[in-house]
């Protein structure tokens, strides 16, 4: 008699059906996987893109504790330096850049003596040997007409004048208030720009007496916008020396 081919062929014919039912579920498997790893691929590109960058950096709020800095209608420097400090830390951090701070909140860690608040602050600096040392200030004038940011530099080292460069820049770039330039410290020898051994500029923000300045500074919207552009100058200052 003759046998179809079902008959003749039982185990081949198991077979066709087994894998009839089973493609769909491993067709399945091996999408998911993809798609898991696609997911994941982007997952390890996205960290990558939020901290490619690498670096130490020392943000100095100027004054502090006993030292106010300049006061001008009800305004203190050392509030000033503070926030902006504060702000530029936290933004500093998401890019994956270590920050420094000499000090987080109003009280100073050392006595109230001017040269050793300063030598206390440069010895933060050097004891870290960070990329970069920041050492935030505002201006005060009697006439309120005056505005603008300055950098005081010291150019016994052609790093101090990169890093002053490269923040100036990121200054600029936000299009905040009025380039008054590099400042030699030499003409007006600052301590801290003396004694430390690591690249260091002091950024005079802008003037807590201008009648521009004022806004920007003591608003949360202008620090922020303050703290962008130095992240920027600081960023590409990084870049510039471990070539990203
Ligand atoms: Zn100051």
């Amino acid at each position: 008699m003759r046998k179809n081919y079902i008959e003749s062929h039982p185990i081949a014919f198991i077979m066709i059906c087994l894998c009839l039912v089973l493609f769909p579920s491993i067709k399945d498997t091996f999408a998911m996987d993809k798609t898991s790893k696609t997911l994941l691929q982007h997952r390890v590109l996205k960290q990558e893109e939020v901290k490619k960058y690498s670096g130490h950096v020392v943000i100095d709020a100027g004054h502090g504790g006993y030292d106010g800095g300049s006061v001008y209608q009800g305004h203190k420097e050392k509030d000033i330096t503070l926030a902006i400090a504060l702000k530029l830390k936290t933004i500093l951090e998401e890019e994956g850049v270590q920050v420094t701070l000499t000090r987080n909140s109003n009280h100073v860690s050392w006595s109230d003596d001017n040269v050793e608040d300063l030598s206390a602050r440069s010895k933060i600096a050097n004891d870290s040997q960070a990329d970069a040392f920041i050492s935030l200030h505002t201006n005060s004038y009697y006439d309120t007409n005056i505005n603008g940011s300055e950098i005081w530099v010291n150019y016994n080292s052609d790093q101090n004048v990169s890093l002053a460069k490269h923040i100036q820049k990121g200054l600029q770039d936000i299009g905040y208030t009025y380039d008054r330039g590099l400042k030699d410290q030499a003409t007006s020898p600052l301590q801290l720009l003396v004694e430390n051994k690591i690249p260091s500029i002091l950024l005079e923000l802008g003037f807590i007496t201008g009648n521009k300045d004022l806004q920007v500074l003591t608003s949360t919207k202008g620090q922020e916008q303050v703290a962008q552009g130095i992240k920027q100058g600081v960023l590409n200052y990084l870049k510039s020396l471990h070539n990203f």
